[in-house]
Order: structure tokens, then sequence, then C-alpha cells
């Protein structure tokens, strides 16, 4: 796997902590020979990411709150200004208000679901399409997203609607993107013990399911994910776009 991602160039937005997914996603890809992009929200987030990659070569941080066209036009105008191109594209980033995951689906507030969707949802699609002129020698784009998309996971709530709008998003990115070589998926990924994990009611109960229920009867890792980062990122998803890869232990196949 060492040289798999050699010279790539790739973003990676979302890494909150070392638990964070897309930090074990990101330790794998630059293993695979990747040069690393990260992003954090404000300032106060700056901090902790700088600490997870000092000590590291070739690193650089910049500031985005997915929020903000201004910061999003900002930050690739940075990566074109020094890198002159963009490879791969990480999207790991979801927000819902604490109290629209506390109560039922049918009290969210107008305003928790627009920032739900604004967050975690619309995000990919405005990212994408700053990223793509960047993609000058085609890239691949992925998103993370959750079985709440097509199940009901109580207190999963707005949160499921929001992946459901991600993963349609998803195709139609692949659609448009398709022909400048650019191809755009997401990886529903089981439980995994985050900061954003434990905003959720059931999550203790989802995790405990999961080795009784799945096929491989275990939880998945954060090397699971970073393996079907590889997989994304690099030549061997050649054919692949517009797809949800599940890496569930293939927990979403059964029915009971
Ligand atoms: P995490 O470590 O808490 O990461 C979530 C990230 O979203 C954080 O880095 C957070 O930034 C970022 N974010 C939120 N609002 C933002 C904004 N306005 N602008 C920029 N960044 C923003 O949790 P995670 O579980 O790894 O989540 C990563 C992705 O995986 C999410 O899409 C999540 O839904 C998905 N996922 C998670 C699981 C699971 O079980 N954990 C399962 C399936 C899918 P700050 O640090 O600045 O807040």
């Amino acid at each position: 796997m060492q040289n798999l991602l050699q010279n790539r160039i790739v973003l990676i937005m979302g890494v909150r902590n070392k638990w964070s997914i897309a930090w074990g996603i990101a330790e794998q890809v630059r293993e695979a020979g990747a040069k690393l992009i990260f992003t954090y929200q404000g300032d106060r987030e700056r901090e902790a990411l700088e600490k997870l990659v000092a000590g590291m070569d070739d690193i650089r941080c910049l500031p985005c709150d997915v929020t903000s066209d201004e910061a999003i036009t900002t930050l690739f105008d940075v990566i074109s200004m020094e890198y002159g191109r963009l490879d791969g594209l990480v999207h790991a980033i979801a927000y819902a208000k604490t109290e629209d995951l506390a109560g039922s689906f049918v009290d969210t507030s107008r305003d928790g679901f627009l920032l739900s969707m604004n967050v975690s949802a619309y995000s990919f699609v405005a990212v994408a399409r700053a990223a793509a002129p960047l993609m000058t020698g085609g890239g691949s784009i992925f998103t993370l997203t959750y079985l709440g998309s097509n199940r009901v996971l109580p207190g999963y709530n707005v949160m499921g609607v929001a992946k459901a709008a991600l993963e349609a998003s998803t195709r139609y990115l692949a659609y448009d993107l398709g022909s400048k070589g650019i191809r755009v998926n997401a990886i529903s990924a089981g439980p995994v013990k985050t900061m954003s994990a434990k905003g959720v009611k059931s999550f203790s109960d989802i995790l405990d399911v999961v080795p009784q229920k799945a096929p491989l009867r275990r939880n998945i890792t954060l090397k699971d994910l970073g393996n079907s980062a590889l997989f994304l990122l690099s030549d061997l998803s050649s054919g692949t776009t517009g797809e949800i890869l599940y890496v569930d232990g293939g927990f979403n196949t059964v029915g009971i």
C-alpha cells in the first residue's frame, strides 16, 4: 500500500481529535504516500489540530467553516496558489443541534433542520464545486454517511434526513463531475466512538447490537475505514462513482 497515493494531494476536512474518523483515514492516506492538507473550523479548533499534526512533514492546516461561502472560496484559492492542483477530498463533517438529537424527530425546529442540512449535506456540494476546477487530472471526492439515511434509528432524527440528502447529493455530484474524470462516492460507516457520535442518544445501544447481528460479528475500526478510503482515493476504484459503500461489517444487509 505504501506508494498507492504517492504524490497525490488530498484535502481532509473534519478532524476534531485523534478519535475522529477523518483522522483515522488521514493516517492511512499519509502512509500511502499522499501529501495532506487539513481544515479546522475556527481558531478554537486550530490549536488541537496543530498539536495532532506536530512533527509530521509536509502538512498544511487551513481554516474553513463550511457554513461560509467566503471561507470555502478562500480555502480553495490558497490551495490553488500553494499546490496548483488537488487529487482527493475527504468530507467528514456533520452537525445537528443537541436538542434535535435529544427528543423526537417530529419536534425538529425549522432552524435546527436547516442548520443540519447546511453543515451536513449542502457543504458537500459547496466543497465539491470548489474542488473540481483544481482536479485537473481527474480526482476522487468522498463523504461519510450513516445507515440512518434510510432506516429509522431513534435519536438519529434530523441527522438521518440530512444523510439522505447527502447520499442523493453524492449521486448528482457524481453525474455532474464524471465527465471531468472526478469520482464522487460516500462511505456508510458503522458506529465508531467519536465526539459527534456521543450526541446520539441511542449510540451505545447501536454499538452493542452490531457485534451480535452483523455478519462480521464485530464493530468496525478506523483501520477498516482507512482501507476503504485508500480504495476510493486511489486508482483501485477507477470505475466506481455515485456509490454508497457500506463499511459496517455487513450490518445493513441483515433483517433481524
Ligand atoms: P467528529 O470527530 O466529531 O468529526 C466531526 C467534524 O465535523 C469535526 O471535525 C467538526 O469540526 C466538523 N464540523 C462540524 N461543523 C462544522 C463546520 N461548520 N465547519 C467545518 N467543520 C465542521 O465525528 P466523526 O464521527 O468522526 O464524524 C465524521 C463524519 O462521519 C460525520 O459526517 C459523521 O456523520 C460521519 N459518521 C460517523 C459515524 C460514527 O459512528 N461516528 C458513523 C457514520 C458516519 P469541529 O471540531 O470544529 O467541531
